[in-house]
C-alpha cells in the first residue's frame, strides 16, 4: 500500500508546502518499530502563514449559498467513502488499530460530513418577541478562523467531528494533527479540495504540540479552539486562550465506570463490559476502565472475564482477524506498564494480562496483552488516573448508593455504563452520575446526532449533535425599531 509515500507536506491554502525550516517528522510504524515516513513538521511561520490564508477566505467562504455548501459537505462524504478502503489502510497503519475497526472510523467520518451537510440550510435564527416596538431577529454568525487540535486515538474520526461542523457554520479551519497521526487529515484535506471546497478552507498543519499546536493557540487571527487530547494540555489551551478570549471547546481525559448489579443479563454483559475498555486497545477517552460489580456476582463476573480476556486475538493491524492491535507507540506502552506495576504494588490482583508479547512479528511492536485487575480499591492510582491502555481494574460493591458513590470518586466525569435490568434503577443512577454521556446495557455512547462530551475535568462544551453548533457561531441580536 501507499507506495512512494515517502514525504509529506503540509495542505495550505490549497497547497502542499514543505515546512520553512524544511523539517520532517518520522512517523514509526507501531506494528514494527521502523520509521516509513517523513511528515513537514510546522513552526509558527508556517502557522501563521495558513491562519493568514483561512483568514483571507473567511468571508467568501461564509457567503457560499446554504445549497451549494451542503453540496461540497455531501460530495466530501461521498469522496470519503470511495476512498474508504486506502484511507483505512493508512489509519490503521498509522495509529496500529485494527483494519476493521479503521474501516468503521473512516465510515464514521464520512457519517459526520453528511450529517452536517443536512444542518447547513436548516439551522437559522429566529425572531423574539421582545418587549419593544419594532422586530427583533438573530443570526447565527460564524465566528471566524477555527484551531482544530486533534489527538491521536481516533485521528479522522475525531478530525471530522470538529472540521464538519466549523465548515457548516461558515467558517475556515487550520487543524494540528496530533504529531504521530496526521495522515489520514491530510489526505482528507486533500478530499476536501477535489470536493470542491476552496483553498484555504481547510488547512493542515502537522507539527509537536509544543510548536505547532502552541502557535495556533496564541495566533491573534484565531478566535477559537477546539481541543482534544490530555487534561493537563487542556487546561494549558484554556488558560494560554484567555489571554485573547477565544472561545474554547475541550474534550479532555476520562476513568468513566462500569456498573455492573447483581441482576443484569452477564451474557450480554460480559463481553461488552470488555470492548467497553479494550476498544482502540483501551487508548479511548471513554474507555469505561473501571468495573464496579455487585459482590454476588463479582466472583462469577470476573471468571468469565478473564476467560474472553485471554481469548482475545491479538495481532497485526491490518490482519482481518486481528481484534486488538498495538497501541500508539512503545513509549505508551511503558506507560501502560508502569501502571500495571504500580497496581501490583498499590495491592490490586492482576489476574490475566499486562505482558509484551515475545513471539514473531509481535515483538517487534507496541503490542500489550490487556490486563485486568481485581480488588481494586477506589482510591488506588490505578482506580483514579487515566492510564489510556488496556487495562480495567474491578472494584466490588453491595448497595446502589456505594456503586453511585464510588463511580462519583473521580476528577473526571466523561461517561460510563450500567447494567441491570431494573429499567427505574438504571434510570436513578444515570441521573445520580456525574458525567456528560452514559449508557444503559451497552459499552457504547457516542451517537453523531446528539451531544457527546463531559463534566468535571473531562472537559468544556460538547461535540456533535446540534449542540456542538453553538461552539462554532456566534449569535448576533439584529432590532429594528418601528
Ligand atoms: P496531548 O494532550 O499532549 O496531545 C493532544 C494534542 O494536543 C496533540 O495534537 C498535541 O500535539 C497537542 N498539543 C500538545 N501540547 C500542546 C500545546 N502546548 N499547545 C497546543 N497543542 C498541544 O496528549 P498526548 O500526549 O498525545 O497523550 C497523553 C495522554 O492524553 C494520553 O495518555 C491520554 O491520557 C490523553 N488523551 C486523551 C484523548 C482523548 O480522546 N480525550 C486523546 C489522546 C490523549
Ligand atoms: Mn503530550
Amino acid at each position: 500500500m501507499t507506495q512512494g509515500f515517502v514525504t509529506q507536506d503540509l495542505l495550505i491554502g490549497g497547497d502542499r508546502l514543505p515546512a520553512d525550516s524544511g523539517q520532517y517528522t518520522e512517523l514509526i510504524d507501531p506494528a514494527t518499530g521502523d520509521a516509513w515516513i517523513k511528515v513537514a513538521a510546522a513552526a509558527a511561520d508556517d502557522v501563521d502563514r495558513a491562519v493568514q490564508v483561512a483568514d483571507q477566505v473567511r468571508s467568501p467562504w461564509r457567503r457560499v449559498n446554504s445549497r451549494d455548501r451542503t453540496q461540497l459537505l455531501l460530495k466530501l462524504a461521498t469522496l470519503i467513502r470511495e476512498n474508504l478502503e486506502p484511507l483505512a489502510q493508512l489509519e490503521s497503519r498509522n495509529v496500529g488499530k485494527p483494519i476493521r475497526d479503521a474501516r468503521d472510523e473512516v465510515n464514521l467520518a464520512a457519517d459526520c460530513f453528511e450529517y452536517y451537510a443536512g444542518v447547513v440550510n436548516k439551522i437559522g435564527g429566529q425572531t423574539t418577541p421582545v418587549a419593544a416596538a419594532g422586530t427583533h431577529l438573530t443570526f447565527r454568525e460564524p465566528i471566524g478562523v477555527c484551531g482544530l487540535i486533534a489527538p491521536w486515538n481516533f485521528p479522522i474520526a475525531i478530525t471530522a467531528w470538529k472540521v464538519a461542523p466549523a465548515l457548516a457554520m461558515g467558517n475556515p479551519v487550520v487543524l494540528k494533527p496530533a504529531t504521530q497521526t496526521p495522515l489520514t487529515a491530510l489526505r482528507l484535506g486533500e478530499l476536501a479540495l477535489e470536493a470542491g471546497i476552496p483553498p484555504g478552507v481547510f488547512n493542515v498543519v502537522p507539527g509537536a504540540g509544543s510548536v505547532a499546536g502552541e502557535a495556533l493557540l496564541r495566533h491573534p487571527l484565531v478566535r477559537k479552539i477546539s481541543f482534544t487530547g490530555s487534561t493537563e494540555i487542556g487546561m494549558h489551551v484554556m488558560r494560554t486562550a484567555a489571554d485573547d478570549l477565544k472561545r474554547v471547546t475541550l474534550e479532555l481525559g476520562g476513568k468513566s465506570a462500569n456498573l455492573v448489579f447483581a441482576d443484569a443479563d452477564l451474557d450480554l454483559a460480559v463481553p461488552k463490559v470488555m470492548w467497553s475498555v479494550l476498544g482502540n486497545a483501551g487508548q479511548d477517552c471513554c474507555a469505561r476502565s473501571r468495573l464496579l460489580i455487585q459482590r454476588p456476582v463479582y466472583d462469577e463476573f470476573l471468571h468469565r472475564l478473564t476467560q474472553q480476556f485471554q481469548a482475545l486475538r491479538i495481532g497485526p493491524p491490518l490482519d482481518e482477524s486481528t481484534e486488538i492491535g498495538t497501541l500508539i507507540s512503545t513509549q505508551q506502552r511503558d506507560r501502560v506498564l508502569d501502571y500495571i506495576t504500580l497496581g501490583q504494588q498499590e495491592g490490586a490482583t492482576l489476574l490475566c494480562g499486562g505482558t509484551v508479547p515475545t513471539e514473531s512479528p509481535l515483538d517487534r511492536g507496541a503490542y500489550l496483552t490487556p490486563a485486568l485487575f481485581a480488588h481494586a480499591t477506589p482510591n488506588m492510582r490505578i482506580a483514579q488516573e487515566e492510564i489510556f491502555g488496556p487495562v480495567l481494574c474491578a472494584i466490588p460493591f453491595d448497595t446502589e448508593e456505594e456503586a453511585v458513590a464510588i463511580a462519583n470518586t473521580s476528577l473526571y466525569g466523561l461517561s460510563g455504563s450500567i447494567w441491570t435490568r431494573d429499567i427505574g434503577r438504571a434510570l436513578r443512577i444515570a441521573r445520580a452520575i456525574e458525567t456528560g454521556v452514559l449508557s444503559i446495557n451497552t459499552g457504547h455512547s457516542v451517537h453523531l446526532e446528539a451531544p457527546f462530551g463531559g463534566v468535571k475535568h473531562s472537559g468544556i462544551g460538547r461535540e456533535l449533535g446540534l449542540a456542538v453548533l453553538d461552539h462554532y457561531s456566534e449569535w448576533k441580536s439584529i432590532f429594528i425599531a418601528e
